[in-house]
């Protein structure tokens, strides 16, 4: 097995019953890569990246995490984390508790946690103040903060995202987008980002996989998709942005 990517899918297949979700995927992302997959409502996108965290299981194929095989590897043992759009925050604790939960989790001890947490909210550019804020007095981009922090937390090799802005109005989620390539930027992890925005991919990839009934149609630094789409469906899409 080609060991170059960080993440590597072979051959993988979903079925919902008669229904294939995913016809065969291929795909290597590269470590420190902010790699996008976009295409329409119903394309396969969510079901692919749950494959990817292992809230479900493959049909078929195989994932690869550098030379460690997981897809059989259940999800609280995979070194990933999903940032969902719902942000599923704890409302009744503050900022601090929330972003230490993880550590918690692993009983890692109170100074070193705290610590951890005060530096996640400087990354954020969070106020320090905030730590002992609760959740239900903050605004809507501070709780996509918290949240981010929190996915941090984990120490996730990658961090996936499935459309976490698509429920914000215009004026945040273009606040968010440059805070999100931002942050990959500094923290040099790799992301892989979901939405059915390309608008949205291009402003933050490096790359772009266009996913369509389960299969992806092109994948490609965004200049290129722009530049030479390889299909009438890319270039329809394509023309959706403008
Ligand atoms: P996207 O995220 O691109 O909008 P999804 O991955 O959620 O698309 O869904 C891809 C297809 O798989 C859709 O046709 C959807 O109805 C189907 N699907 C997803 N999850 C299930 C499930 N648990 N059972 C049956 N069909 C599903
Ligand atoms: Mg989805």
């Amino acid at each position: 097995m080609d060991s170059s990517g960080l993440l590597r899918l072979r051959g993988v297949v979903k079925r919902f019953g008669t229904f294939t979700a995913l016809k065969g995927i291929d795909l290597d992302i590269a470590e420190g890569e902010f790699f996008t997959i976009v295409g329409p409502s119903g394309s396969g996108k969510s079901t692919m990246i749950r494959l990817l965290v292992g809230m479900d299981e493959v049909s078929e194929g195989e994932i690869w995490l550098r030379d460690k095989r997981i897809d059989q590897t259940p999800a609280n043992l995979r070194p990933t984390c999903m940032v969902f759009q719902s942000l599923a925050l704890f409302p009744h604790m503050t900022v601090g508790q929330n972003i230490e939960f993880p550590m918690k989790i692993r009983k890692e001890a109170p100074a070193k946690r705290r610590a951890r947490a005060e530096e996640l909210l400087d990354l954020l550019r969070l106020p320090q103040s905030y730590y002992d804020k609760r959740i239900s007095q903050c605004s809507g981009g501070e709780r996509q903060r918290v949240a981010l922090a929190r996915a941090l937390a984990f120490d996730p090799e990658i961090l996936f995202f499935d459309e976490p802005l698509s429920a914000l109005d215009y004026r945040l989620r273009k606040t968010l987008e440059k805070e999100l390539k931002d942050l990959h930027a500094r923290t040099g992890k790799t992301f892989v980002y979901i939405t059915h925005s390309l608008e949205e991919a291009m402003v933050m990839s490096d790359r772009i996989a266009i996913m369509k009934d389960g299969q992806f149609e092109q994948i490609a630094v965004a200049d290129q998709i722009y530049s030479a789409p390889v299909s009438r469906f890319v270039a329809e899409f394509m023309g959706e942005v403008n």
